[in-house]
């Protein structure tokens, strides 16, 4: 665990430390006294040139003063205590030389050179910064000057004073530096010593929030492109009660103890703070899998620290570093799913997101790709969709299936459980990599894949880029993958319209998944605007053959105006497709046409069962038609009498009197050029008393009725009695037919109509439309 446990004096590591702290308080000082000693050796030289006799030539003692020069130069661009020595003793040893040629020919020499042999040792000694360094440098420059000093001839008490003053300048050289050394190690020690009690918690002695920061960011911007690295946040449930119930120090000691097994669990390199109160962080060097792995593994350590009324525990919230993320960010993104594990029942580990799973595409020809999970394995199934005009397989849903080893089946109630570790997207997400590692082996090259997907998988952050590239990975283009977004799981239209956006820029189709179940809504609908529109099978079960006005072919026909493909799914009996045909979808899906399995059998004979049920369809219709026909005739030819009666002068009562009698006749009525009834109405023996609660719109005489169908097609057909097909009326509140004529009498035209009562349910129903 990287932390800031002192270390002990003698520590190789501490020494290193201490002797770099040195060089950067030491650097400027000696830059400035060595500076300061070239002035003097070319003061010396200057002197020098005032004292007679030969002397060594005057550009090797200028060629040493520029080699000093160059050398404090050099100085502060050291960066390790070694470079700085070595440029020390070569200074000493420059400028010994120097000193040395400057005092040739003198008739003392000895003289000359006694106070630089003295005070130059004694002034660099505090500036060595190492023990070694000192000896080495002050070494070389007595064993140098001794034979001056041992050399003859010199007057003898000119030889005492060098002697005497050799003897005091190695000791005081000796204390000022080790003085020197002795006080700046007390000082870095302190100094430490400060920088670590400012870090530490004193109650856990976990690194504190500041010091994990400032750690985690220089990790951060040190960390190789391709290095993982993530962060867990953990905070300790119901903490408060602890404290409350059985006072602070129990809740001290708790916070003690989790510092402990967090300490204990993680490895030498994460990092852990106690960032707060009872929260507390981990920084470990690796990816979320391994993360959640360490998290799962603090969680069930804690669940055996004992309180007074129980076990401890905590929840964790896990995240994975992004590139360039700051720490405080990741934090963030980690506390998110901090409060997950919170919200969803605490002591438990939530990850940012679910974990990715990579699944090798499995070729064609190849054994299905399973993934373990849990105790069992995910498979995927193929269930056919057929498009029902092609009469052909157009595409086919992935249903994951769970199967243990001996590949008996795992019930549905079993996989689809919630889960403790990890989010709800993490089956999800696993579902998708597994079906798409076998759909390019299982699937027709011709056909969409159909993949299911949570709303809340469906808007996660980046998760559409993820999709598209591992559908790439495997062999497909997004174009062929259309995402059925399960809409009875609800989730924000504004969310999920916008990443409808994203997916659909990267090729993915959309469709919505079980429309008419749960809160189904056709403005989320024409919000979210999918290409498809997967119609739960209820619906067409609930309208059952021979009912009475199916509303699927009005449901269809509004989708279908609205730029939507409409499936059917559940078709499960050749009724249901019948009906389905007749509705006009596009595609149907069900056990009719196709059970999931994991291999896709080439279809058969289904094309000719879907044809058979078009022509069965289409002789249903021309037998309706028929039996409509033969319903309606008499009053076409009763309704024809009517008019040319009314032309010939009769009343309206003579003229429908005929008409009146026939059995379903409701009313006969006339209508003027714009729709509006001219005078009563004629009862026929079908007439009722209105329906109390259709009274305010019972009176025809109210309304106009040119809009109506039967008044437009007559008008289309004048002279010729039509019928229309069966509507609702207004005026009896049951369904009826009408058979209209339009006729021109007197310059004027109107329609004559009669509305047939057509409640009774063994009555013919033509086609809609
Ligand atoms: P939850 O499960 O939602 O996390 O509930 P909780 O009670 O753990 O959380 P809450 O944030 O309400 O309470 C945290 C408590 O931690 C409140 C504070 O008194 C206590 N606390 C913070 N620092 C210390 C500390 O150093 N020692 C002790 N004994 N308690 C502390
Ligand atoms: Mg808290
Ligand atoms: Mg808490």
């Amino acid at each position: 665990m990287l932390s800031t446990t002192p270390h002990s004096l003698s520590d190789a590591g501490f020494r290193d430390g201490f002797h770099r702290r040195s060089l950067e308080h030491q650097r400027p000082l000696s830059t400035v006294t060595m500076a300061f000693t070239v002035v003097a050796f070319l003061t010396f030289v200057v002197m020098r040139s005032f004292v007679s006799g030969p002397t060594s030539p005057l550009v090797f003692r200028l060629a040493c003063a520029v080699a000093l020069a160059l050398l404090v130069v050099a100085l502060p661009r050291t960066n390790t205590p070694t470079q700085f020595g070595a440029i020390g003793v070569a200074y000493m040893m420059v400028l010994l030389g120097g000193v040395a040629l400057n005092v040739v020919g003198v008739s003392d020499p000895l003289l000359w050179t006694l106070p630089a042999v003295i005070v130059i040792p004694v002034c660099a000694a505090p500036l060595w910064l190492t023990p070694v360094h000192f000896f080495i440098g002050t070494l070389i420059w007595y064993a140098a000057g001794l034979p001056l000093l041992l050399g003859e001839p010199h007057p003898r008490d000119v030889q005492i004073v060098s002697w005497m003053w050799a003897m005091i300048g190695v000791p005081t050289a000796a204390v000022f530096h080790f003085g020197f050394y002795w006080f700046r190690r007390g000082h870095y020690l302190l100094e430490n010593q400060l920088t670590q009690l400012a870090a530490t918690d004193p109650l856990t002695g976990l690194q504190n929030r500041r010091a994990f920061v400032e750690q985690a960011e220089r990790r951060l911007d040190s960390l190789k492109s391709n290095a993982r690295t993530s962060a867990i946040f953990v905070d300790i449930d119901h903490f408060k009660s602890l404290n409350d119930r059985f006072g602070h120090a129990m809740g001290d000691q708790a916070l003690f103890q989790v510092a402990q097994v967090l300490m204990e669990q993680s490895a030498a390199h994460d990092s852990v703070s106690r960032i707060g109160g009872e929260e507390f962080a981990v920084l470990r060097p690796a990816g979320l899998a391994d993360a959640v792995a360490l998290a799962e593994q603090l969680r069930s350590a804690i669940t055996t620290i004992a309180r007074p009324d129980g076990f401890l525990s905590a929840s964790f919230g896990v995240a994975e570093h992004r590139p360039g993320e700051s720490i405080l960010s990741l934090l963030d993104r980690a506390d998110e799913a901090l409060l997950r594990a919170k919200q969803s029942g605490r002591n438990r580990v939530c990850a940012e997101r679910a974990m990715p799973v990579e699944i090798a595409p499995a070729p064609t020809g190849a054994q299905a790709v399973r993934q373990r999970w849990q105790d069992y394995y995910l498979v995927s199934h193929f269930q056919p969709l057929y498009s029902l005009s092609h009469q052909k397989q157009v595409g086919f849903e992935a249903l994951l299936r769970g199967e243990l080893a001996d590949g008996s089946t795992v019930p549905p109630v079993v996989l689809f459980a919630p889960r403790l570790l990890s989010d709800e997207g993490a089956l999800d997400r696993v579902s998708h990599a597994v079906h798409l590692a076998n759909a390019r082996r299982a699937i027709p090259d011709d056909a969409w894949l159909f993949l299911n997907i949570l709303p809340a998988t469906f808007v996660a952050h980046g998760y559409a880029d993820e999709l598209a590239m591992l559908v790439r990975e495997a062999g497909l283009e997004p174009e062929r993958v259309i995402l059925e977004i399960l809409e009875s799981h609800g989730g924000s239209v504004d969310d999920m319209s916008r990443a409808a956006a994203r997916y659909r820029e990267l090729g993915f189709l959309i469709a919505v998944d079980d429309f008419g179940a749960g809160q189904s809504n056709l403005d989320r609908l024409f919000r979210i605007k999918p290409d498809l529109v997967k119609l739960d099978g209820e619906l067409i079960r609930a309208t059952s053959p021979g009912a009475q006005q199916p509303i699927l072919p009005k449901l269809v026909s509004l989708l279908h105006q609205a730029g939507m493909l409409v499936v059917v799914e559940g078709v499960e009996t050749t009724e249901e497709l019948i009906l389905a045909i007749e509705s006009n979808v596009d595609f149907a899906q069900g056990y009719l046409l196709g059970r999931p399995s994991p291999e896709v059998t080439p279809p058969d004979s289904m094309h000719r069962q879907i044809d058979l049920a078009f022509d069965a369809i289409a002789q249903g219709r021309a037998q309706q038609h028929a039996l409509f026909e033969m319903e309606v005739r008499p009053y076409r030819d009763a309704l024809s009498a009517a008019a040319n009666a009314l032309m010939g002068g009769a009343t309206m009562e003579r003229a429908f009197a005929t008409l009146a009698k026939l059995p379903r006749c409701v009313s006969c009525f006339i209508l003027d050029d714009t729709g509006r009834q001219i005078g009563g109405e004629v009862a026929g023996v079908g007439y009722t008393e209105r329906a109390d609660s259709l009274y305010p719109v019972s009176d025809p005489r109210d309304a106009r009725w040119d809009h109506r169908p039967y008044f437009r097609n007559a008008v289309l057909l004048p002279g010729v009695p039509v019928a229309s097909n069966p509507y609702l009326s207004l005026a009896s509140g049951r369904p009826c037919v009408a058979v209209t004529v339009a006729i021109q009498s007197g310059g004027q035209r109107s329609v004559l109509g009669t509305e047939l009562d057509w409640s009774s349910p063994d009555l013919p129903w033509p086609a809609s439309d």
